[in-house]
């Protein structure tokens, strides 16, 4: 054949036609359906590598997944049994073949109701840790509607491909916890608000993003860097957790369960509700009336709550979590050569004052550093070989420390 006839044996382009002709043992092949082969070997390599990595993930059952949370959150069975079967069937979701029937399994995304501190980021750091994904925190109350000033939603995806090192296919098997979730609701409620752009405008934006969608992202994030090149972030295999403390709900759960009560029999009227602990009975209602929309509502399917801690639960994170507190100070200690024990009476004493300044989980910290600091500043360079806190020695660090300052420590 004249060198001027050969073609490519793909598209049949004549050699004339294309820049490149690349000879195989009697084929030829151009650079154009070089390009395209490529493509798809880039695209299909993709889809394996999300599979395999969800293969990984899904030979943890939900037991295991509890096991695991078990081991760094108190307490808090319920949700911990509904967080594991939510992540068990979100892995699940992304091993589901395409189009193998109708029936498509959605995202298992979750709500997380309960007070401040009770554990919910500490949740999704444990899931995350557990499965090895990428982890973005992010607070709700700073993200507004495209255009006006405050982040935009998408600053959501830059910071987890921050947390991915921006490696584009773990951060698509990330997690996204949003926290303050219910800051963001419609306030309707209030007739002077006419134009409602910290809420229900930012709740719209989330909308695609919990669905799954396709965003471009600017890898730095801002609007500082307008020529940086945005990267294409698929939303669609993201774990998105929300959480927040819902002040004030109680009081639509309670009338619910009032009204249902009194609309039923009465022997129905005669339930006894746990008025303490009232987010348990929480359902999507009480969170549509407290001001989220519906459809951001359908698209966090998992509602679970978490339970105020107690001080039983206050102790028990003191000593008993893998990383517990106690834990950490008598390694910080232990790198000194000084040996620190915590009596039982110290640490009852540091959970009553959690308690009585109603710091929760998250002021357990900040009264261990008060009692502590003192001792962490002089012992290193004394020569002591022990430190034993007694409830006297914490109540007198205590006391030296200003209480104001814990507080806002808090
Ligand atoms: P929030 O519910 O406000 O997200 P966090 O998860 O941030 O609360 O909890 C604050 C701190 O309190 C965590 O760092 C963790 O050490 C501790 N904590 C809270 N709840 C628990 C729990 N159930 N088990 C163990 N530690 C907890």
């Amino acid at each position: 054949m004249a060198k001027e006839d050969l073609e490519c044996s793909f598209c049949g382009r004549k050699k004339a036609e294309t820049n490149i002709l690349i000879a195989g043992l009697d084929a030829h092949i151009c650079d154009n359906c070089i390009e395209q082969a490529h493509g798809i070997v880039v695209e299909e390599s993709k889809q394996e590598s999300t599979k395999e990595l969800s293969k990984e993930l899904m030979l943890k059952k939900p037991k295991a997944i509890k096991e695991f949370l078990d081991s760094y959150v108190i307490g808090q069975e319920y949700s911990k049994k509904v967080m594991s079967v939510a992540v068990y069937n979100h892995y699940k979701r992304l091993l589901q073949p395409d189009n193998e029937d109708d029936v498509q399994i959605q995202k298992s995304n979750i709500i997380l109701v309960g007070e401040t501190g009770t554990g919910k980021t500490l949740m999704a750091q444990t899931i995350s840790k557990m499965l090895n994904v990428p982890l973005a925190i992010v607070d709700a109350t700073v993200l507004t509607e495209a255009g006006y000033v405050g982040e935009d939603v998408e600053s959501i995806l830059t910071r987890l491909m921050q947390a991915a090192d921006y490696d584009l296919e773990k951060a698509q098997q990330g997690i996204i916890f949003i926290d303050e979730i219910d800051k963001i609701a419609r306030k309707s409620d209030n007739p002077s608000i006419t134009r409602d752009v910290s809420g229900e405008g930012v709740q719209q934006a989330l909308l695609k993003l919990l669905e799954g969608t396709t965003v471009n992202v600017p890898p730095k994030g801002g609007r500082k860097h307008p020529n940086q090149k945005f990267i294409e972030v698929d939303t669609s295999n993201i774990l998105f957790i929300a959480g927040g403390a819902f002040d004030g709900i109680q009081r639509n759960i309670s009338k619910r369960l009032n009204m249902q009560a009194v609309g039923y029999s009465v022997a129905k009227a005669e339930e006894n509700f746990d008025e303490e602990n009232l987010l348990q009975y929480v359902t999507p209602k009480d969170l549509k009336e407290f001001g989220l929309i519906p459809e951001i509502i359908g698209r966090l399917p998992v509602l679970t709550y978490l339970n105020p801690l107690d001080a039983k639960t206050l102790r028990a994170i003191l000593t008993e979590p893998k990383n517990a507190l106690v834990k950490q100070y008598t390694k910080l200690f232990a790198m000194d050569d000084i040996a620190l024990k915590m009596t039982d009476e110290s640490l009852d004493y540091i959970v009553e004052k959690a308690l009585e300044y109603d710091l929760g989980a998250r002021g357990l910290r900040s009264l261990c550093e008060a009692i502590l600091t003192d001792a962490m500043f002089h012992l290193p360079d004394s020569g002591e070989t022990e430190l034993i806190v007694t409830k006297e020695y914490a109540a007198d660090a205590l006391d030296k420390s200003s209480i104001k300052q814990l507080k806002a420590a808090s």
